[in-house]
Parts: structure tokens; sequence; C-alpha cells
């Protein structure tokens, strides 16, 4: 069977205490095994409260401030991208960092849209896997029904301009679906390399139906895919990363 994609609609604005996995199944009759639900990093903290103030980072730190001069950024929100980061891979032209979960984005994936002025969404703290688990969770809960979850971030790619989906945390799955070794391509040759990131693959799509504005559609459900066999080791150690051990150098400089 062809996968279907369905976007979850007419869900309200997201507000702190809201039961999302609930909201969710309101409007979609899930169905066992086939079914990966992907939902905005976005909306799974503002209904968990991972969003800060503004007006309440005061003052920002000498470090906050030193980098904001660069970016020309607001040092507050400089301070919360340090707060939610572990290790700052680089500082301008934009801050780019790691985060606990071992994910490297742009700000830290801090955000200031679609949510009210004067307001951020971080995103969910470590462990990601953890929200995306307890969506798994509340869904079976409510429904019976066995689901796979990833949660996404509108992330920047190195080497290509323009954004796409990624999976920040997933569950009932691994990351990858792991071809090496146990399979052969059209001409029988054993894949040796092949390690297919299929939760990123699928962000990249929810991405693209869930939008990057007003749509609101913070949710979307590939139905009919396939299960896989893997691993969750997505993120490359620090000196297998070529990249991230490049910035570095250039750091220091
Ligand atoms: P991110 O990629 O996780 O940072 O999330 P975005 O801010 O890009 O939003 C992704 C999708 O969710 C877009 O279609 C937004 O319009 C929608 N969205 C964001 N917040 C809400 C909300 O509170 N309610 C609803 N219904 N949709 C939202
Ligand atoms: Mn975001
Ligand atoms: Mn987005």
């Amino acid at each position: 069977m062809d996968i279907q994609v369905i976007g979850v609609r007419d869900l309200p604005l997201i507000q702190r205490g809201d039961d999302l996995p609930a909201l969710i199944c309101e409007k979609v009759a899930f169905e066992d095994g086939g079914d990966i639900l992907t939902v905005a990093s976005s909306v799974y903290s503002k209904a968990k409260g991972f969003t800060r103030e503004l007006a309440a980072i005061t003052p920002p730190g000498a470090e906050a401030v030193r980098i904001a001069a660069k970016t020309k950024e607001d040092p507050r929100f400089v301070q919360a991208v340090l707060d939610s980061s572990t290790d700052i891979l680089l500082e301008y032209p934009f801050i780019l960092s790691e985060l606990p979960s071992g994910h490297i984005g742009v700000r830290a994936g801090v955000d200031h849209s679609n949510v009210e002025d004067g307001r951020l969404i971080i995103l969910p703290p470590d462990p990601p896997m953890g929200a995306a688990a307890e969506v798994r969770d509340a869904i079976r809960r409510i429904t019976g029904k066995d689901v796979r979850v990833i949660v996404t971030d509108t992330c920047g790619r190195a080497f290509r301009r323009g954004q796409t989906g990624i999976a920040i945390g997933w569950a009932g799955m691994t990351a990858i679906d792991d071809y090496r070794g146990g399979d052969t391509d059209l001409f029988g040759h054993v894949l040796e390399i092949t390690e297919e990131a299929v939760v990123d693959e699928i962000a990249a799509f929810a991405n693209f139906v869930m939008g990057e504005s007003h749509q609101g559609v913070p949710a979307v459900v590939f139905r009919n895919c396939r299960a896989w066999n893997g691993h969750d080791s997505v993120y490359f150690t620090p000196r297998e990363d070529i990249i991230r051990i490049a910035l570095k150098e250039n750091k220091k400089d």
C-alpha cells in the first residue's frame, strides 16, 4: 500500500498545559502499526511550557552581550540560545551550537515565530526522545493504537541553501535504516555503506506539509509506513564529525 500523508488541521493555538496528544487524537483516527505521527517541536514545546519570556532574561551575561554585538541580535535572545547549548561551534554570522541531545543547530533551535511577541520557544530539553515517547504513550493510552512518533524542527543544512525538517526526537523506530551487509542492490552487490536516515526523510516531508508560517498544521500523519531495522546513532561522535572539527579549529584562530 502506498504511503498516505494526512495533515492534522483545525488544532487551536497551543497554550501551556494543553494536552497535545489528546487534541491530536480528536482530529485523527489512528491505525495500528503503519502510522507515523510527526509533531512540530514548536507546538510540543508550547504545550509543555518550554518557552521563555525575553523580559525575564535579565541581565544577559557578558558572553551573550559579546556575541550579540557580532550577530546584531537581542542579547537576551542570545542568552537563551547559550542556555540551551552545551557547546558553541560558531558565533558569527550565526550561532551554531550543540544541544544536550547531540543535535547541532542554528541558534540552538530557539524560535520567535509562531509565538506571542516577547516570548521564545525552546526545543524540548534533553532528552527530546522523551518527548516523542511521551506522545506515543499518550496516544496508546487514549486510542489503544501503536503509533510511531517523530518530533521535528525546521533546520538549515551544511553545504546547501534552504531549510528542511529534521527529526529532533523519535519513538517506536530507529533513526536509521541500516542496510550495511544485509541487503543487495539491483545487481547483487552487497550494500556496504548505506545507512538511511529515515526519521529525517519523513521529518523533511512533514515540514513541507506543515509549512513555516500561518498554515496551522503542526502535525502530520504518514499512514502505511513500513518498519525497518537499524540504530539510533544519528549524531556523529565528536571525533568522527569532520565538519565540527574544522569549525572548532577555525574558531580558535
Ligand atoms: P517548527 O518547525 O517546529 O519550529 O514549527 P513552526 O513554527 O515552523 O510551525 C510548524 C507548523 O505548525 C506551521 O504550520 C504552523 O502554522 C503550525 N503551528 C505552530 N504553532 C501552532 C499552534 O499553536 N497551533 C496550530 N494549530 N498550529 C501551529
Ligand atoms: Mn523551530
Ligand atoms: Mn518550521
